[in-house]
Protein backbone atom coordinates (compact mmCIF):
# COMPACT_ATOMS: atom_id res chain seq x y z
CA UNK A 1 0.00 0.00 0.00
CA UNK A 2 0.87 3.77 -0.70
CA UNK A 3 0.68 7.19 0.65
CA UNK A 4 0.06 10.22 -1.27
CA UNK A 5 0.27 14.07 -0.02
CA UNK A 6 -3.58 15.61 0.58
CA UNK A 7 -1.94 18.51 -1.48
CA UNK A 8 0.00 17.05 -3.95
CA UNK A 9 -1.45 13.30 -5.37
CA UNK A 10 2.22 12.85 -7.33
CA UNK A 11 3.60 12.59 -4.14
CA UNK A 12 3.65 9.08 -3.26
CA UNK A 13 5.60 7.07 -0.48
CA UNK A 14 5.24 3.85 1.83
CA UNK A 15 4.26 3.38 4.89
CA UNK A 16 7.85 3.94 6.66
CA UNK A 17 8.44 7.30 4.83
CA UNK A 18 5.12 8.72 5.48
CA UNK A 19 5.69 8.18 9.23
CA UNK A 20 9.44 8.69 9.36
CA UNK A 21 8.61 12.05 7.70
CA UNK A 22 5.89 12.85 9.59
CA UNK A 23 4.36 15.50 6.74
CA UNK A 24 4.89 15.95 2.81
CA UNK A 25 7.24 18.73 1.77
CA UNK A 26 4.21 20.61 0.22
CA UNK A 27 3.06 21.08 3.52
CA UNK A 28 0.08 17.91 2.67
CA UNK A 29 -0.80 15.61 4.94
CA UNK A 30 -0.39 11.71 3.96
CA UNK A 31 -3.46 9.62 3.09
CA UNK A 32 -3.30 5.75 2.07
CA UNK A 33 -4.50 5.27 -1.73
CA UNK A 34 -7.11 2.77 -1.35
CA UNK A 35 -8.76 1.42 1.77
CA UNK A 36 -8.85 -2.62 2.78
CA UNK A 37 -12.35 -3.55 2.80
CA UNK A 38 -13.12 -6.54 5.39
CA UNK A 39 -15.68 -9.40 4.24
CA UNK A 40 -17.91 -10.39 7.00
CA UNK A 41 -15.35 -13.63 7.35
CA UNK A 42 -12.84 -11.09 8.72
CA UNK A 43 -15.23 -9.49 10.70
CA UNK A 44 -15.67 -13.23 12.52
CA UNK A 45 -12.26 -13.50 12.55
CA UNK A 46 -11.88 -10.56 13.97
CA UNK A 47 -14.76 -11.37 16.97
CA UNK A 48 -12.67 -14.34 18.00
CA UNK A 49 -9.44 -12.45 18.86
CA UNK A 50 -8.40 -9.72 21.38
CA UNK A 51 -7.32 -6.13 20.96
CA UNK A 52 -3.64 -6.99 20.29
CA UNK A 53 -5.17 -9.41 16.93
CA UNK A 54 -7.31 -7.02 15.73
CA UNK A 55 -4.23 -4.22 15.96
CA UNK A 56 -1.77 -6.54 13.97
CA UNK A 57 -4.01 -7.55 11.61
CA UNK A 58 -5.21 -3.91 10.58
CA UNK A 59 -1.54 -2.58 11.35
CA UNK A 60 -0.55 -5.50 8.75
CA UNK A 61 -3.23 -4.21 6.18
CA UNK A 62 -1.52 -0.37 5.95
CA UNK A 63 2.05 -0.96 6.51
CA UNK A 64 2.57 -3.62 4.09
CA UNK A 65 6.46 -2.58 4.07
CA UNK A 66 6.50 -3.67 7.51
CA UNK A 67 7.09 -7.43 8.06
CA UNK A 68 4.93 -9.93 10.25
CA UNK A 69 7.70 -9.78 12.87
CA UNK A 70 8.44 -6.20 13.35
CA UNK A 71 4.58 -5.50 13.52
CA UNK A 72 4.02 -8.09 16.05
CA UNK A 73 7.14 -6.99 18.05
CA UNK A 74 5.37 -3.17 18.23
CA UNK A 75 2.07 -4.49 19.01
CA UNK A 76 3.26 -6.62 21.65
CA UNK A 77 5.33 -3.69 23.22
CA UNK A 78 3.22 -1.08 22.97
CA UNK A 79 -0.47 -2.43 24.65
CA UNK A 80 1.24 -4.40 27.34
CA UNK A 81 -1.44 -5.29 30.21
CA UNK A 82 0.98 -3.60 32.85
CA UNK A 83 0.60 -0.26 30.85
CA UNK A 84 -3.13 -0.49 30.22
CA UNK A 85 -4.07 -2.15 33.12
CA UNK A 86 -5.33 -5.05 31.90
CA UNK A 87 -5.37 -7.26 29.19
CA UNK A 88 -8.26 -4.94 27.02
CA UNK A 89 -6.61 -1.43 26.48
CA UNK A 90 -9.85 -0.17 25.42
CA UNK A 91 -12.74 -1.67 27.32
CA UNK A 92 -16.69 -0.58 26.72
CA UNK A 93 -18.65 0.56 29.91
CA UNK A 94 -22.36 -0.33 29.76
CA UNK A 95 -24.55 3.19 31.21
CA UNK A 96 -27.31 5.14 30.62
CA UNK A 97 -28.80 8.56 30.82
CA UNK A 98 -32.96 9.10 31.51
CA UNK A 99 -34.33 6.40 28.51
CA UNK A 100 -30.44 7.30 26.81
CA UNK A 101 -28.15 4.20 26.55
CA UNK A 102 -24.61 5.03 26.57
CA UNK A 103 -21.77 2.45 25.23
CA UNK A 104 -18.74 4.56 26.53
CA UNK A 105 -15.50 3.08 24.60
CA UNK A 106 -12.75 4.14 27.54
CA UNK A 107 -9.76 5.16 25.74
CA UNK A 108 -7.96 6.39 28.72
CA UNK A 109 -6.84 3.30 30.83
CA UNK A 110 -3.05 3.97 29.22
CA UNK A 111 0.01 5.01 31.49
CA UNK A 112 -0.88 9.08 31.31
CA UNK A 113 -4.51 8.70 31.82
CA UNK A 114 -5.89 10.65 28.19
CA UNK A 115 -6.86 8.68 24.96
CA UNK A 116 -3.33 10.07 23.33
CA UNK A 117 -1.47 7.15 24.72
CA UNK A 118 -3.51 4.63 22.85
CA UNK A 119 -1.23 6.17 19.63
CA UNK A 120 1.58 7.80 21.13
CA UNK A 121 2.27 4.04 23.23
CA UNK A 122 2.98 2.33 19.73
CA UNK A 123 4.23 5.31 17.86
CA UNK A 124 8.25 5.17 18.78
CA UNK A 125 8.19 1.44 17.79
CA UNK A 126 6.58 2.28 14.50
CA UNK A 127 8.86 5.32 14.30
CA UNK A 128 12.29 3.66 15.25
CA UNK A 129 11.09 0.46 12.65
CA UNK A 130 10.26 3.24 10.00
CA UNK A 131 13.42 4.92 10.36
CA UNK A 132 15.87 2.21 9.93
CA UNK A 133 14.20 1.41 6.76
CA UNK A 134 14.45 4.70 5.35
CA UNK A 135 17.45 6.54 7.21
CA UNK A 136 19.10 3.29 8.37
CA UNK A 137 21.76 3.93 11.35
CA UNK A 138 20.33 7.13 12.41
CA UNK A 139 19.23 8.10 16.13
CA UNK A 140 15.62 10.37 15.69
CA UNK A 141 15.53 13.45 18.06
CA UNK A 142 11.52 14.11 18.92
CA UNK A 143 11.41 17.46 19.80
CA UNK A 144 7.81 18.42 21.20
CA UNK A 145 6.13 21.57 21.81
CA UNK A 146 2.97 20.80 24.33
CA UNK A 147 -0.36 22.57 26.18
CA UNK A 148 0.08 19.31 28.70
CA UNK A 149 -1.58 16.02 27.54
CA UNK A 150 0.77 15.40 24.22
CA UNK A 151 3.83 16.53 25.87
CA UNK A 152 3.40 13.31 28.70
CA UNK A 153 2.15 10.67 26.75
CA UNK A 154 5.11 11.04 24.10
CA UNK A 155 7.31 11.21 27.00
CA UNK A 156 6.12 7.80 28.38
CA UNK A 157 6.17 6.59 24.46
CA UNK A 158 9.29 7.65 23.96
CA UNK A 159 11.23 6.47 27.18
CA UNK A 160 14.29 4.41 26.68
CA UNK A 161 13.18 3.42 23.21
CA UNK A 162 16.34 2.78 21.60
CA UNK A 163 17.94 5.23 18.72
CA UNK A 164 15.30 8.05 19.92
CA UNK A 165 15.88 11.31 22.13
CA UNK A 166 12.59 13.43 23.16
CA UNK A 167 12.89 16.74 24.15
CA UNK A 168 9.80 18.60 25.48
CA UNK A 169 9.09 22.17 25.84
CA UNK A 170 6.07 23.23 27.62
CA UNK A 171 4.65 26.89 28.48
CA UNK A 172 5.93 28.09 32.19
CA UNK A 173 2.25 29.36 32.88
CA UNK A 174 0.58 27.22 30.48
CA UNK A 175 0.16 24.02 31.96
CA UNK A 176 -2.11 22.77 34.94
CA UNK A 177 -0.13 21.88 38.15
CA UNK A 178 -0.46 18.08 37.70
CA UNK A 179 0.55 18.06 34.01
CA UNK A 180 3.44 20.10 35.04
CA UNK A 181 4.60 17.42 37.89
CA UNK A 182 3.34 14.59 35.07
CA UNK A 183 6.56 15.99 33.15
CA UNK A 184 8.75 16.72 35.45
CA UNK A 185 8.82 13.70 37.25
CA UNK A 186 9.00 11.79 34.19
CA UNK A 187 11.45 8.98 34.03
CA UNK A 188 13.89 7.49 31.13
CA UNK A 189 17.30 8.00 30.07
CA UNK A 190 16.45 9.65 26.81
CA UNK A 191 13.90 12.32 27.83
CA UNK A 192 14.74 16.23 28.38
CA UNK A 193 12.12 18.42 29.94
CA UNK A 194 12.03 22.04 30.07
CA UNK A 195 9.69 24.86 30.58
CA UNK A 196 10.09 28.06 28.00
CA UNK A 197 8.97 31.60 28.89
CA UNK A 198 6.02 32.49 26.81
CA UNK A 199 2.81 30.80 26.15
CA UNK A 200 1.53 27.57 23.72
CA UNK A 201 2.32 29.71 20.59
CA UNK A 202 5.82 30.22 20.95
CA UNK A 203 6.45 27.25 22.06
CA UNK A 204 5.19 25.89 19.40
CA UNK A 205 7.06 28.67 16.90
CA UNK A 206 10.07 28.05 18.58
CA UNK A 207 10.07 23.94 17.72
CA UNK A 208 8.98 24.96 14.19
CA UNK A 209 12.15 27.15 13.70
CA UNK A 210 14.42 24.98 15.36
CA UNK A 211 13.30 21.72 12.72
CA UNK A 212 13.67 24.35 9.67
CA UNK A 213 16.83 25.93 10.93
CA UNK A 214 19.82 24.16 8.07
CA UNK A 215 22.42 24.87 10.32
CA UNK A 216 20.93 22.91 13.13
CA UNK A 217 20.26 20.01 10.90
CA UNK A 218 23.48 19.80 9.67
CA UNK A 219 24.76 19.61 13.23
CA UNK A 220 22.43 16.46 14.22
CA UNK A 221 23.17 15.19 10.33
CA UNK A 222 27.19 15.63 11.78
CA UNK A 223 26.10 13.08 15.21
CA UNK A 224 24.34 10.68 13.62
CA UNK A 225 21.13 12.03 14.27
CA UNK A 226 18.10 13.74 12.40
CA UNK A 227 14.94 15.38 13.69
CA UNK A 228 11.50 13.50 13.87
CA UNK A 229 7.71 14.34 14.72
CA UNK A 230 5.28 12.78 17.33
CA UNK A 231 2.85 15.25 16.33
CA UNK A 232 -1.23 13.95 15.73
CA UNK A 233 -0.77 14.57 11.86
CA UNK A 234 1.50 11.70 11.88
CA UNK A 235 0.20 8.85 10.22
CA UNK A 236 1.71 6.33 12.92
CA UNK A 237 -0.56 8.55 15.14
CA UNK A 238 -3.61 8.29 13.50
CA UNK A 239 -3.30 4.38 12.69
CA UNK A 240 -3.97 3.26 15.73
CA UNK A 241 -7.20 5.40 16.28
CA UNK A 242 -8.45 3.00 13.74
CA UNK A 243 -8.14 0.08 15.93
CA UNK A 244 -9.81 0.57 18.53
CA UNK A 245 -13.32 1.34 16.62
CA UNK A 246 -12.96 -1.69 15.12
CA UNK A 247 -12.64 -3.44 18.63
CA UNK A 248 -14.94 -1.70 20.09
CA UNK A 249 -17.35 -3.27 17.55
CA UNK A 250 -16.51 -6.59 17.74
CA UNK A 251 -16.88 -6.66 21.59
CA UNK A 252 -20.37 -5.27 21.40
CA UNK A 253 -21.08 -7.95 19.20
CA UNK A 254 -19.47 -10.20 21.84
CA UNK A 255 -21.14 -8.60 25.12
CA UNK A 256 -24.29 -8.82 22.93
CA UNK A 257 -25.11 -5.60 22.74
CA UNK A 258 -24.93 -5.51 18.92
CA UNK A 259 -25.69 -8.71 16.37
CA UNK A 260 -23.22 -9.15 14.08
CA UNK A 261 -23.89 -6.75 11.21
CA UNK A 262 -25.65 -3.90 12.95
CA UNK A 263 -25.16 -0.18 12.47
CA UNK A 264 -23.67 1.96 15.17
CA UNK A 265 -23.44 5.70 15.56
CA UNK A 266 -19.82 7.02 16.82
CA UNK A 267 -19.72 9.98 19.10
CA UNK A 268 -16.43 11.93 19.76
CA UNK A 269 -15.11 14.78 21.52
CA UNK A 270 -13.07 16.67 18.61
CA UNK A 271 -9.95 18.51 18.62
CA UNK A 272 -7.54 17.93 16.13
CA UNK A 273 -10.40 15.89 14.16
CA UNK A 274 -7.94 13.22 14.44
CA UNK A 275 -10.01 10.43 16.43
CA UNK A 276 -13.38 11.14 14.90
CA UNK A 277 -11.46 10.75 11.01
CA UNK A 278 -10.05 7.52 12.52
CA UNK A 279 -13.72 6.26 13.16
CA UNK A 280 -14.57 7.41 9.40
CA UNK A 281 -11.53 5.46 8.39
CA UNK A 282 -12.97 2.45 9.95
CA UNK A 283 -16.05 2.61 8.29
CA UNK A 284 -14.22 2.92 4.44
CA UNK A 285 -12.89 -0.43 5.86
CA UNK A 286 -16.76 -1.88 5.94
CA UNK A 287 -17.10 -0.92 9.98
CA UNK A 288 -21.33 -0.23 9.71
CA UNK A 289 -21.25 2.83 10.95
CA UNK A 290 -24.41 5.30 9.82
CA UNK A 291 -23.74 8.79 11.89
CA UNK A 292 -20.18 10.65 12.93
CA UNK A 293 -21.24 12.61 15.45
CA UNK A 294 -18.62 15.82 16.17
CA UNK A 295 -18.86 17.17 19.49
CA UNK A 296 -17.28 20.36 20.58
CA UNK A 297 -16.83 22.76 23.16
CA UNK A 298 -17.83 26.68 23.30
CA UNK A 299 -14.96 26.82 20.30
CA UNK A 300 -17.60 25.14 17.99
CA UNK A 301 -15.59 25.82 14.99
CA UNK A 302 -16.25 22.49 13.37
CA UNK A 303 -19.66 22.87 14.54
CA UNK A 304 -20.18 25.42 12.05
CA UNK A 305 -18.25 23.89 9.51
CA UNK A 306 -20.94 20.90 9.60
CA UNK A 307 -23.98 23.38 9.53
CA UNK A 308 -22.76 26.04 6.84
CA UNK A 309 -20.39 24.52 4.87
CA UNK A 310 -17.98 27.45 5.67
CA UNK A 311 -15.00 26.74 7.57
CA UNK A 312 -13.76 30.40 9.60
CA UNK A 313 -11.15 30.83 11.97
CA UNK A 314 -11.43 34.33 12.88
CA UNK A 315 -13.58 34.33 15.89
CA UNK A 316 -13.14 33.93 19.16
CA UNK A 317 -10.63 31.94 21.45
CA UNK A 318 -12.28 30.50 24.71
CA UNK A 319 -10.65 28.66 27.65
CA UNK A 320 -12.91 25.61 28.42
CA UNK A 321 -12.84 23.25 31.06
CA UNK A 322 -11.97 20.48 28.24
CA UNK A 323 -8.81 22.54 27.42
CA UNK A 324 -7.73 19.37 24.73
CA UNK A 325 -10.65 20.32 22.31
CA UNK A 326 -9.67 24.24 22.72
CA UNK A 327 -8.54 24.41 19.30
CA UNK A 328 -9.62 26.37 15.96
CA UNK A 329 -8.00 25.19 13.62
CA UNK A 330 -8.81 21.29 12.96
CA UNK A 331 -5.62 19.89 11.34
CA UNK A 332 -6.60 16.74 10.17
CA UNK A 333 -9.60 17.62 8.77
CA UNK A 334 -7.65 18.58 5.48
CA UNK A 335 -7.65 14.66 5.50
CA UNK A 336 -11.45 14.46 5.53
CA UNK A 337 -12.21 16.87 2.82
CA UNK A 338 -9.74 15.50 0.67
CA UNK A 339 -11.57 12.23 1.00
CA UNK A 340 -15.30 14.22 0.40
CA UNK A 341 -13.92 16.35 -2.62
CA UNK A 342 -13.24 13.00 -4.21
CA UNK A 343 -9.47 12.68 -3.36
CA UNK A 344 -8.67 16.31 -5.65
CA UNK A 345 -5.40 17.62 -4.24
CA UNK A 346 -5.78 20.94 -6.05
CA UNK A 347 -9.20 21.34 -4.17
CA UNK A 348 -7.61 20.66 -1.05
CA UNK A 349 -4.58 23.07 -1.55
CA UNK A 350 -7.29 25.57 -2.77
CA UNK A 351 -8.92 25.44 0.77
CA UNK A 352 -5.58 25.09 3.00
CA UNK A 353 -4.32 27.75 1.19
CA UNK A 354 -7.12 30.18 1.76
CA UNK A 355 -7.14 28.87 5.49
CA UNK A 356 -3.47 29.87 5.87
CA UNK A 357 -3.98 33.48 3.91
CA UNK A 358 -7.79 34.54 4.97
CA UNK A 359 -8.68 32.22 7.66
CA UNK A 360 -11.08 31.16 6.11
CA UNK A 361 -12.97 29.03 3.24
CA UNK A 362 -16.33 27.34 2.06
CA UNK A 363 -16.95 24.15 0.72
CA UNK A 364 -19.03 23.32 -2.72
CA UNK A 365 -23.18 22.67 -2.04
CA UNK A 366 -21.99 19.08 -3.40
CA UNK A 367 -19.24 18.32 -0.81
CA UNK A 368 -21.27 19.77 2.07
CA UNK A 369 -24.29 17.33 1.14
CA UNK A 370 -21.66 14.19 1.09
CA UNK A 371 -20.79 15.58 4.59
CA UNK A 372 -24.12 16.03 5.80
CA UNK A 373 -25.12 12.71 4.57
CA UNK A 374 -22.57 10.96 7.42
CA UNK A 375 -21.33 14.42 10.02
CA UNK A 376 -23.15 15.75 12.41
CA UNK A 377 -22.15 18.71 14.56
CA UNK A 378 -23.02 20.13 18.06
CA UNK A 379 -21.53 21.61 21.10
CA UNK A 380 -22.02 23.01 24.88
CA UNK A 381 -20.38 25.06 27.06
CA UNK A 382 -18.91 24.38 30.18
CA UNK A 383 -22.26 24.38 32.18
CA UNK A 384 -23.87 22.28 30.20
CA UNK A 385 -20.69 20.00 30.51
CA UNK A 386 -20.63 20.30 34.18
CA UNK A 387 -24.45 19.52 34.35
CA UNK A 388 -23.98 15.97 32.12
CA UNK A 389 -20.87 15.37 34.62
CA UNK A 390 -23.42 15.88 37.29
CA UNK A 391 -26.10 14.01 36.24
CA UNK A 392 -24.41 10.94 35.05
CA UNK A 393 -22.95 10.54 38.34
CA UNK A 394 -26.08 11.23 40.41
CA UNK A 395 -28.60 8.64 38.28
CA UNK A 396 -26.11 5.99 37.48
CA UNK A 397 -23.01 6.14 39.12
CA UNK A 398 -20.75 6.77 35.98
CA UNK A 399 -17.89 9.20 36.24
CA UNK A 400 -16.64 10.60 33.45
CA UNK A 401 -14.30 13.82 32.55
CA UNK A 402 -14.97 16.87 31.12
CA UNK A 403 -14.06 16.19 27.53
CA UNK A 404 -16.16 12.49 27.68
CA UNK A 405 -19.01 14.72 29.04
CA UNK A 406 -19.15 17.19 26.15
CA UNK A 407 -19.71 14.37 23.84
CA UNK A 408 -22.13 12.53 25.99
CA UNK A 409 -24.30 15.99 26.03
CA UNK A 410 -24.17 16.51 22.17
CA UNK A 411 -25.38 12.79 21.97
CA UNK A 412 -28.38 13.57 24.25
CA UNK A 413 -28.78 16.78 21.79
CA UNK A 414 -28.87 14.48 18.40
CA UNK A 415 -31.06 12.27 20.08
CA UNK A 416 -33.41 14.69 21.04
CA UNK A 417 -33.31 16.69 17.68
CA UNK A 418 -33.62 13.49 15.61
CA UNK A 419 -35.19 10.08 17.54
CA UNK A 420 -32.05 8.29 15.96
CA UNK A 421 -32.05 5.19 18.57
CA UNK A 422 -28.99 3.82 16.62
CA UNK A 423 -26.55 2.13 19.46
CA UNK A 424 -24.04 4.88 19.63
CA UNK A 425 -20.41 4.52 20.61
CA UNK A 426 -19.22 7.50 22.65
CA UNK A 427 -15.57 7.93 23.06
CA UNK A 428 -14.44 8.66 26.00
CA UNK A 429 -11.32 10.41 26.19
CA UNK A 430 -9.66 11.16 29.50
CA UNK A 431 -9.68 9.50 33.14
CA UNK A 432 -11.67 12.40 35.71
CA UNK A 433 -9.03 12.36 37.51
CA UNK A 434 -7.00 13.98 35.08
CA UNK A 435 -9.39 17.41 35.23
CA UNK A 436 -10.18 16.87 39.37
CA UNK A 437 -11.18 20.13 39.78
CA UNK A 438 -13.50 20.63 37.47
CA UNK A 439 -14.85 17.02 37.77
CA UNK A 440 -15.14 18.06 41.74
CA UNK A 441 -17.07 20.78 41.43
CA UNK A 442 -19.43 19.28 39.11
CA UNK A 443 -20.37 16.60 41.46
CA UNK A 444 -20.14 18.44 44.68
CA UNK A 445 -20.78 22.21 43.60
CA UNK A 446 -20.83 23.30 47.01
CA UNK A 447 -17.90 21.53 48.69
CA UNK A 448 -15.18 24.42 49.49
CA UNK A 449 -12.02 23.17 47.01
CA UNK A 450 -8.95 21.76 48.87
CA UNK A 451 -5.72 23.61 47.67
CA UNK A 452 -3.64 21.20 45.74
CA UNK A 453 -4.45 19.10 43.04
CA UNK A 454 -3.40 15.81 44.86
CA UNK A 455 -5.93 16.59 47.56
CA UNK A 456 -8.63 17.07 44.99
CA UNK A 457 -7.86 13.79 43.46
CA UNK A 458 -8.65 11.91 46.91
CA UNK A 459 -11.44 14.46 47.69
CA UNK A 460 -13.12 13.27 44.74
CA UNK A 461 -11.81 9.49 45.60
CA UNK A 462 -13.75 9.86 48.91
CA UNK A 463 -16.70 11.19 47.14
CA UNK A 464 -17.17 8.80 44.36
CA UNK A 465 -15.37 5.58 45.73
CA UNK A 466 -13.87 5.52 41.98
CA UNK A 467 -10.65 3.73 41.97
CA UNK A 468 -7.91 6.65 41.04
CA UNK A 469 -5.61 5.36 38.14
CA UNK A 470 -2.45 3.63 39.28
CA UNK A 471 -0.13 6.30 37.18
CA UNK A 472 -1.91 9.32 38.68
CA UNK A 473 -2.00 7.54 42.57
CA UNK A 474 2.05 7.09 42.55
CA UNK A 475 2.96 10.67 41.30
CA UNK A 476 2.34 11.84 44.48
CA UNK A 477 5.42 10.50 46.02
CA UNK A 478 7.75 11.46 43.23
CA UNK A 479 10.36 13.83 42.87
CA UNK A 480 10.49 15.66 40.32
CA UNK A 481 13.79 15.29 37.77
CA UNK A 482 13.54 18.68 35.32
CA UNK A 483 12.91 22.05 36.31
CA UNK A 484 14.55 23.97 33.66
CA UNK A 485 13.44 27.23 31.99
CA UNK A 486 14.49 28.59 29.16
CA UNK A 487 13.80 31.54 27.29
CA UNK A 488 12.45 31.32 23.79
CA UNK A 489 15.14 33.09 21.68
CA UNK A 490 17.52 30.12 23.97
CA UNK A 491 15.70 26.91 22.76
CA UNK A 492 18.02 26.04 19.91
CA UNK A 493 21.33 26.29 22.27
CA UNK A 494 19.25 24.52 25.04
CA UNK A 495 18.40 21.36 22.20
CA UNK A 496 21.90 21.45 21.48
CA UNK A 497 23.22 21.34 24.78
CA UNK A 498 20.97 18.59 26.19
CA UNK A 499 21.83 16.46 22.60
CA UNK A 500 25.66 17.19 24.06
CA UNK A 501 26.68 18.62 20.59
CA UNK A 502 27.35 22.20 21.22
C1 LIG B 1 -6.43 15.36 22.26
C2 LIG B 1 -7.70 15.18 23.03
C3 LIG B 1 -8.98 15.32 22.41
C4 LIG B 1 -9.13 15.73 20.97
O1 LIG B 1 -8.82 14.69 20.08
P1 LIG B 1 -8.55 14.99 18.53
O2 LIG B 1 -8.09 13.71 17.96
O3 LIG B 1 -7.50 16.06 18.51
O4 LIG B 1 -9.83 15.46 17.93
C5 LIG B 1 -10.11 15.10 23.19
N1 LIG B 1 -10.01 14.77 24.50
C6 LIG B 1 -8.83 14.63 25.12
C7 LIG B 1 -8.80 14.30 26.58
C8 LIG B 1 -7.63 14.82 24.42
O5 LIG B 1 -6.44 14.69 25.07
Amino acid sequence: MFYNSTQNASEVVSAAQAIAQGISKDGGLFVPQEFPRYDEATFRALLQTDYKGRAKKVFSDFLTDFTEEEIDECVEKAYTAAKFGGDNPAPMAYTQLGDTKLNILELWHGPTCAFKDMALQILPHLLTKSLKKTYDGKNAVILVATSGDTGKAALEGFKDVEHTKIIVFYPVDGVSPMQKHQMNTQEGENVTVCAIKGNFDDAQTGVKKIFTTPAIAEKLAENNMLFSSANSINWGRLLPQIVYYISAYCDMVNDGKLAFGDKINVVVPTGNFGNILASYYASLMSLPVAKFICASNANNVLTDFINTGVYDKNRQFYTTMSPSMDILVSSNLERLLYKLSGNSDATTREWMTALKSVGKYEVSDEVKAVMNEKFYGGFCDDKQTQDTISRLFRQEGYLCDTHTAVAVNVYEQYVAKTGDDTPAVIASTASPYKFSKSVLQAVAPDAALPETEFDMVDMLNDLTKMPVPAPLASLKDKKARFSDVTAVDDMPQYVLSALNIG
